[in-house]
């Protein structure tokens, strides 16, 4: 065994069970967690303008989330311009990620999906959710304190979403979007399929560089998402997605950078996919504890804080408190209904049902 490093945070690992409508979900959240701080804004009244813009655009497209945004506030008692940058997230960039995923087919044609997300080791917020609003599709998902935010998950009808950062060039004048942690949510909340997926998303006004992972029970796609431009890449039996532009028409987003370490990740991710082993599930688990790359990081800058896989084709999914080097992979249940009661656990569901 290798002498691993180990992350120094105090993580704050929960699972969320949030019955009702967006409102009670928000309300819940707002009331279990403190608002994450976000990078201070360089001039705070043009910041607000555009927070409110972007929160308009929200209106315009999914306007439950606006419900979600106030139960939060009001859990917290904050005024609305307290919550408003979180519409826009003051526009961070160039902050470090790492995530890896890869979706394949396996050998009895079952659309698999493997994932370690990837971030700062001082993010202590790793919160695991299962929701499902009357109006919405039931969901299982991650979020790190953004609020009505998700990072990766699945949604009842077995449609699976995942994000990575793209470290890009910005336009110098941007306009109002979408933030970069309410569109899987939006597409999981409101796609069955992949096709939907990307014709939606190809549809809505982002404001950050990312990758975005779709995929079903037949299919899979990756839209590469910028405020610019958006480029669709299919694969016929698998596809690697890590933190860089792979669309020879994106290339000119990542200016000067070499994005060295994504590019690793994702040639590791293509050698593996090339030869996977059987049984996939289990394949797709050990593949995420690679120290060589590596794809699995957990020193005090970054860390994976957890990681996923999935057979999307039989609705089965697990979900790692950690990196996967270290903790155990859980079977969860597939989101199919409203949870019973609002319930905050600390810690994610343990081992017992490890498969
Ligand atoms: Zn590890």
């Amino acid at each position: 065994m290798p002498n691993i490093p180990q992350e120094v945070v105090d993580p704050d690992y929960r699972f969320f069970e949030l019955a009702g409508d967006h409102y009670a979900c928000g309300y819940a959240v707002g009331k279990a967690t403190e608002l994450r701080q976000l990078p201070a804004a360089e001039d705070p009244q043009r910041a607000l303008r555009f927070a409110r813009a972007c929160a308009d655009v929200v209106r315009e497209i999914y306007p439950p989330l606006l419900d979600e945004y106030r139960g939060y506030a009001d859990a917290q008692g904050r005024p609305w311009k307290e919550v408003l940058p979180h519409f826009s997230l003051n526009h961070p960039s160039g902050e470090a990620g790492g995530c890896s995923s890869l979706v394949w087919r396996s050998a009895d044609g079952h659309v698999m999906v493997t994932r370690n997300y990837d971030f700062l080791s001082s993010q202590r917020s790793r919160h695991l959710l299962y929701a499902g609003p009357a109006s919405a599709l039931a969901t299982l998902g991650t979020n790190a304190s953004l609020i009505g935010g998700r990072y990766d998950g699945v949604n009842q009808a077995g449609f699976f979403a995942a994000l990575h950062l793209v470290q890009a060039e910005m336009p110098a004048r941007l306009s109002p979007g979408l933030p970069f942690h309410l569109v899987p949510r939006i597409l999981l909340e409101t796609c069955t399929t992949v096709r939907q997926a990307v014709a939606l998303l190809l549809d809505l006004p982002v404001l950050h560089a990312f990758n975005y992972l779709l995929a079903d029970d037949e299919d899979f796609a990756v839209v590469e998402a910028h405020p610019s431009a958006k480029r669709v890449r299919k694969g016929d039996g698998w596809l690697a997605v890590t933190n860089h532009f792979q669309h020879p028409d994106m290339q000119r987003f990542h200016g000067r950078r070499t994005q060295a370490h994504s590019r690793r990740r994702a040639a590791r991710l293509e050698e593996l996919a090339r030869r996977p082993e059987e049984p996939a599930w289990k394949w797709a688990q050990g593949v995420l504890r690679d120290h060589e790359t590596p794809l699995c990081h957990h020193d005090r800058v970054m860390a994976t804080l957890w990681a996923v896989v999935a057979d999307l084709t039989a609705q089965r999914i697990a979900y790692c408190q950690g990196a996967p080097c270290q903790g155990a992979f859980v079977e969860l249940a597939w989101p199919a209904k409203e949870p019973p009661a609002t319930r905050v656990q600390n810690g994610w569901p343990a081992a017992g049902a490890t498969s």
